[in-house]
């Protein structure tokens, strides 16, 4: 008999931060994993899922309503066709971004869950990784609703924790964020690389103002300093800044980012597997930037489970390092390991994208079932 899907399963996973947290756009107390499951005719379960804010139950409806019964019957080796009709399904007419494209998303990297797993292989082997460990740089920290000792605190305990390359947000006011980052750049060790993030508020003018007084600091990039859809104001920056110019969380198709690429855009990469169409996306846009002499550094919206697979296993042009945060790893049955921002890749077959059931029972909500019965 050929194995067959016949099951999909998708629920929502709300996990408390420890902590509230704001960058220059978002106010967040709570992370949502929304999750699918797709169950072969010979009992493996594949895990996909996507991090979010809101839209978690927009996500899984897309997938519950429309994306299930495209793969429901279908082969599950055959990866490259099922992502092409998800990708031409009726919904292609109300989004190939956003929405849409990360439920398809979710499945695609539930479908590289199955394919590892049958391989007997961590997935990062699967595609061909010969290297054990990454090096991480870590993001959870300099959060701008923390006052200014709070936020030297917090990123002097970054580096204390063994983290080499530390990040913080940026964003509020062009006098406030100087005045934080040369605290903080004073605070740290010289040897110590500070990135910042803007998430998207400067305008081009005010991004050209800034980028003088970042490189007297030293500042290892600058991340989306701009919004996401404006090429050719990323372009002129890149065009001027001595540091680079970092982006790719809020683009999701391998053609956007292939218009960014031919704009010269872009510096570092950042693309994120829960935000384009899963892992088979993420690995031709990673490609893509590798032939074009692009590192590719991609944004952590999977808390690096399935990242970690992706940058080890993509090719020795990926420069190895990952970004590091660690919201709701408690959910998963194999969390990442990190000792002093060293990221050692799991042996076990599979993408490490597995819920775990005691936290399943704990968080979950929203489930629902296409398919077959248990
Ligand atoms: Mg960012």
């Amino acid at each position: 008999m050929p194995v067959t899907i016949d099951r999909v399963t998708c629920y929502d996973v709300k996990v408390p931060l420890r902590r509230p947290l704001a960058d220059a756009v978002y106010y967040r107390t709570h992370w949502h994993i929304p999750v699918v499951e797709v169950r072969t005719s010979d009992g493996l379960v594949g895990t996909g899922y996507s991090g979010v804010w809101a839209g978690e139950e927009l996500i899984l409806d897309a997938i519950t309503h429309y994306l299930a019964e495209v793969v429901i019957g279908q082969d599950p080796s055959q990866i490259g066709s099922l992502w092409r009709a998800m990708y031409w399904s009726p919904l292609h007419w109300v989004g190939r971004a956003g929405v849409a494209h990360m439920a398809l998303g979710m499945i695609d990297t539930a479908l590289w869950d199955i394919a590892a797993q049958r391989a007997g292989l961590p997935l990062w082997k699967l595609l061909g990784g010969s290297h054990a460990t990454i090096d991480t740089y870590n993001t959870d920290g300099g959060w701008l609703n923390f006052s200014l000792d709070e936020l030297l605190a917090d990123m002097t305990a970054m580096v204390d924790a063994g983290w080499a390359r530390v990040k913080m947000k940026v964003g509020a006011s062009p006098e406030s964020d100087l005045e934080r980052v040369r605290a903080v750049r004073a605070a740290l060790p010289s040897d110590v690389e500070l990135m910042v993030d803007v998430n998207q508020r400067w305008d081009r003018r005010c991004a050209l103002r800034m980028l003088h007084p970042l490189n007297e600091l030293g500042i290892g990039w600058v991340e989306e300093p701009l919004h996401p859809d404006d090429i050719a104001g990323h372009a002129a920056l890149t065009n001027q800044a001595v540091m680079p110019i970092a982006l790719g969380e809020n683009i999701y198709s391998q053609e956007h980012f292939a218009a960014f690429f031919a704009a010269h855009a872009v510096d570092i990469v950042q693309v994120d597997v829960t935000r384009v169409g899963g892992v088979t996306e993420w690995l031709r846009i990673a490609h893509l930037a590798q032939g074009l002499g692009l590192p590719v550094i991609p944004h952590a919206g999977d808390m690096m489970q399935v990242h970690q697979h992706l940058v080890g296993g993509a090719g020795s042009e990926l420069p190895r390092l990952i970004e590091y945060l660690p919201w709701g790893l408690e959910v998963f049955a194999e969390p990442v390991q990190v000792n002093r921002g060293l990221l050692t890749l799991p042996q076990s077959p599979g993408a490490s994208s597995r819920i775990d059931p005691v936290a399943r029972a704990r968080w979950a909500s929203s489930v629902c079932e296409v398919g077959g019965s248990a």
